[in-house]
């Protein structure tokens, strides 16, 4: 597919300007000479059809959760209501400038306000910052109050993160970045934190452990609870990793099970699609120790009026401009609202039972290395279904069955994983046709293998040279040389 640079026509533009009324910019003395510029900008010469036509074939090619299923684990990709993107885009809301005094942004702080008082009971901790605008951020600026806690206390020698090696990566990469060493905790044969393992590592470094609840094989902890009273008792934290909320949400709060810091991702459980490269949102909640080191500005009430708070000395300080995505916390709010304790409830009980129902189905055809009772994801392994077929050949033949592939590789534990999350707004009839997709690719593994060897056949790019495309990178896009005109 070419860019839009690479039209053939010359259509001229779609649009007529007025005469201009101002000097010209090359005007004398209006602008220094040695900073204009002495060719036109490449500005593509077409008309509107074929503006629309080209973006439109552009779309096409593409694959979202609204086309069809999208089992990506871990992502949560999910359909969320086009109802709460309407409300995001309320001119009250969407046309607020980020520098409006307070007072003119009642409306805006009270939702804001609201909103985190949602999230504060859903975790079952006390304090929130709705500024970090990722997963990785909110785990960024949660090891951050880490750091202002043990400062504050005078515990500078503790500078280790323990990790278990089910974590997420995203884990590993914000302890380093906020300047803490990782050391890795092993997993029992159930596909937890083995505790013994975890014994070994606790001493006076330890600044806390980091855990994605569930872990990315789907599975709880179920000695969560033991977990984090090691971790206190040895004077550490716990960072809980919530970006699979999903599993749980309106059933168990973080905080009762010894959370010290808890992330949500807005743009996976609470209506912002996720891994469309757009805004998302990932707040943070807090336990009390922690609440005075929170980003400012905080968000208070002050009687019937909101305000919003700078004065507040031991904060680590702002981690985004303003008040993080708001237009993202809208749709959180919204969908929160329109669900209600009951409808949280199910999210989870679906969430799970999709899982589940799927996994039972499918460890019938592939190996299954955890096989427990799962949680909101499941990871299969495409080892040993066939000779000369890995999971890479699954997940590129699920492409002709009109399915997107799940993540691959990952969880590391697993060799070959394929990591699939249905998530709870699938049903049963879209499971059961991915169902039949992944047996069918299991039988044509054995009888037919070249059908995956050479997959995808339907797709508008056939199978990429990995090693090719690492080895030789191209890393600017390979525009003409048409010479723009001289500048009059
Ligand atoms: C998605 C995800 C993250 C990172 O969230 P981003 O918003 O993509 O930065 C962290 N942990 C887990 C378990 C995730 O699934």
């Amino acid at each position: 597919m070419k860019t839009i640079f690479d039209h053939p026509q010359r259509e001229g533009i779609g649009g007529l300007f007025p005469e201009l009324d101002v000097p010209r910019i090359g005007a004398e003395g209006l602008i220094d000479r040695a900073l204009l510029r002495s060719q036109e900008p490449r500005i593509p010469d077409l008309s509107e059809p074929t503006v629309v036509r080209h973006f439109t074939a552009l779309s096409k090619l593409n694959y979202g959760v609204d086309d069809g299923f999208y089992p990506l684990g871990s992502c949560t990709m999910k359909h969320n209501p086009k109802v709460n993107e309407t409300l995001a885009r309320l001119p009250g809301l969407a046309g607020l400038h980020p520098l409006a005094d307070p007072d003119l942004a009642q409306g805006t702080l009270a939702f804001l306000y609201e909103l985190s008082d949602l999230l504060s009971r859903i975790a079952g901790m006390p304090g929130i910052s709705l500024q970090p605008v990722a997963g990785a951020h909110g785990e960024l600026t949660g090891l951050f109050l880490f750091r202002g806690y043990f400062e504050a206390r005078g515990e500078t020698e503790r500078r280790r993160i323990l990790l278990p090696d089910s974590a997420h990566g995203t884990n590993p990469a914000s302890a380093a970045v906020a300047g803490f060493s990782v050391s890795e905790i092993q997993s029992n044969d159930a596909g937890m934190v083995d505790l013994d393992a975890l014994d070994a590592e606790l001493d006076e470094t330890v600044a806390g452990i980091m855990l994605t609840v569930p872990n990315t094989l789907g599975i709880f902890e179920e000695r969560i609870a033991e977990v984090t009273d090691r971790i206190h008792a040895a004077g550490g934290l716990c960072y809980f990793d919530g970006a699979n909320l999903n599993a749980f949400i309106g059933r168990a709060r973080p905080g009762d099970m010894g959370a010290d810091v808890f992330h949500f991702n807005l743009h996976k459980t609470l209506s912002t699609p996720h891994g469309g490269g757009g805004p998302g949102a990932g707040p943070i909640a807090v336990s009390e120790p922690l609440v005075e080191f929170l980003p400012v500005p905080s968000i208070e009430q002050n009687g019937e009026a909101y305000a919003l708070v700078w004065d507040r000395p031991n904060s680590i300080g702002s981690v985004h401009s303003f008040y993080g995505n708001v237009l993202v916390a809208v749709k959180a709010y919204a969908y929160l609202l329109q669900l209600g304790d009951e409808g949280l409830r199910a999210v989870s009980e679906d969430a799970v039972l999709n899982a589940n129902y799927l996994q039972e189905r499918l460890k019938k055809t592939y190996p299954l290395p955890y096989d427990r009772l799962c949680k909101h994801e499941f990871v299969l392994s495409g080892k040993g279904l066939a000779e000369g077929v890995c999971t890479l050949d699954i997940a590129k033949r699920l492409i002709d069955y009109g399915f997107h592939p799940p993540t691959v590789y990952f969880p590391l534990i697993v060799r070959e994983a394929l990591m699939i999350e249905p998530t709870e707004t699938e049903s049963r009839d879209g499971l059961d046709r991915f169902a039949e997709a992944m047996e069918r690719i299991a039988a044509e593994a054995r009888e037919a293998p070249e059908l995956l060897l050479d997959a995808p056949h339907q797709a508008p790019v056939r199978r990429l040279d990995q090693t090719r495309a690492a080895r030789d990178l191209v890393l600017t896009y390979p525009f003409d040389d048409r010479e723009g005109g001289e500048l009059a």
